[in-house]
């Protein structure tokens, strides 16, 4: 394996990084501060200086108006971006419209991709993906109450969804629904285009998350779908294609997720020794030279090169034989690089004592935020248990 950075990337993740450090990282303050609405003309004016350099939507193919960087690539600059919060949003690869390119890319039909695709990729709409639902386990994304019944050329829609991450503006939802409940489990429910505005789509509330409810991209929605009517031409793929697609959304996506972790990690990790170097506990005695400190600054730089290389080790096996020959690697790599992202951020934190609680530095806002990444994307219980599974097959069990 060969992890080395080409040339040209590394100066692009260089010029990226600089990027981050002169004109985004001055924005945090206002994200920490104001509502997330007062910040979208300043974002708008960083989104055209990303795509006066060519980065914008980086992911996404280039005959669809992206910059068609290959997976390795959008890897890395993922995880410069994840430096902070507003980094993939600038960049126009934030979760969860990314994904949605790239399952639009995948299964969607010309003029589906000519009406969403497009101007998602151009920064002109934001879109969610509706698929958990309150009352329903998420962790089983088979068994949902919400169903999409035929009518003529139509699909009628009813169900309840929750944490539709950035719901609240967005243009168009990709909603799973069961369009047929006699189906075998795992062909039950389909993905279907539904436009925030047609009648009987209502965002209930934005669910408050750690004390704050948030709104824009920056916000989890509850949703009722109350005869919501869609054409079926608003189908993605296949009828009973849903968990399907879902799957592949979420094996590439988990790299990105990941890599992004790290990107937190590094920066929390900056935090822990700037802090470490410069806090006096008494005159000319740095916290830095705690034994404890300085154990919390070896660990956490052992454990981020750890995730990083599984992370690196995952993708590159990605690349060359696909992601069902790397779902043990995937599973690994997502509930090992989450634990890693809470020990560092918790660390970080702490050595900052009371400031750490506080808003004026972007630690409170990774702890509030980024707890949710050891249960979205499948909970860390589940990924342990596909690996021990897997693990014991081997073993003649199971
Ligand atoms: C920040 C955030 C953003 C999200 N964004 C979206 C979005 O955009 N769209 C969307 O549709 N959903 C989204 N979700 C929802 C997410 O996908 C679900 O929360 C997740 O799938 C878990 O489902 P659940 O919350 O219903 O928990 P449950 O399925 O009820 O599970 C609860 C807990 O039970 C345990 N558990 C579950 N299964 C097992 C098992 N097999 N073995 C052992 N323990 C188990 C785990 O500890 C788990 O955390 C988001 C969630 C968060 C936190």
């Amino acid at each position: 394996m060969d992890f080395s950075i080409p040339g040209p990337l590394q100066e692009t993740l260089r010029s990226v990084r600089s990027f981050l450090l002169e004109e985004i990282y001055p924005l945090e303050r206002d994200l920490l501060t104001r509502p997330f609405r007062e910040l979208l003309p300043s974002l708008a004016a960083m989104r055209e200086k990303v795509r006066a350099i060519g980065l914008f939507a980086p992911q996404a193919p280039r005959e669809y108006g992206g910059a068609g960087l290959s997976f390795m690539e959008h890897a890395l600059l993922s995880e410069e971006l994840g430096r902070t919060p507003l980094g993939h949003f600038v960049f126009n690869c934030q979760a969860p419209d990314s994904g949605n390119m790239e399952i639009l890319h995948e299964f969607a039909t010309a003029p589906q991709k000519e009406t969403w695709l497009k101007p998602l990729v151009a920064g002109k709409i934001r879109s969610c993906f509706s698929m958990t639902e309150p009352g329903f386990p998420g962790s089983n994304p088979v068994w949902m109450a919400t169903t999409a019944v035929s009518d003529g050329d139509s699909y009628v829609i009813n169900g309840n969804k929750w944490f539709t991450t950035a719901a609240d503006g967005a243009a168009f939802a990709i909603v799973m629904a069961v369009t047929d409940p006699n189906a075998d489990p795992h062909r039950r429910a389909s993905q279907i285009i539904v436009p925030c505005e047609t009648p009987g789509f209502a965002i209930v509330r934005n669910t408050p998350v750690m004390g704050h409810a948030g709104e824009d991209w920056l916000s989890h929605s509850e949703i009722v779908y109350k005869d919501v009517r869609v054409p079926r031409t608003n189908l993605l793929g296949r009828e009973g294609a849903g968990f399907e697609i879902a799957q592949a959304r979420l094996g590439s996506g988990r790299i990105h997720h990941c890599m992004r972790w790290i990107g937190i990690c590094e920066r929390s990790f900056d935090l822990l020794c700037e802090r470490a170097a410069r806090r006096d506990l008494a005159p000319g005695d740095k916290l830095g030279s705690r034994q404890t400190v300085q154990n919390w600054i070896a660990e956490c730089r052992a454990e981020i090169n750890a995730a990083r290389l599984m992370v690196l080790q995952a993708a590159w096996k990605i690349d060359r034989e696909g992601g069902k020959a790397a779902r043990e690697e995937i599973s690994l790599i997502k509930f090992y690089s989450a634990d890693v992202l809470m020990h560092v951020i918790d660390r970080a934190l702490q050595a900052h004592g009371a400031l750490g609680m506080t808003d004026d530095t972007i630690l409170s806002y990774f702890w509030r935020h980024e707890r949710g990444a050891r249960i979205y994307d499948g909970p860390d219980e589940v990924h342990k248990s596909v690996v021990a599974r897997r693990i014991l097959r081997r073993y003649g069990t199971f």
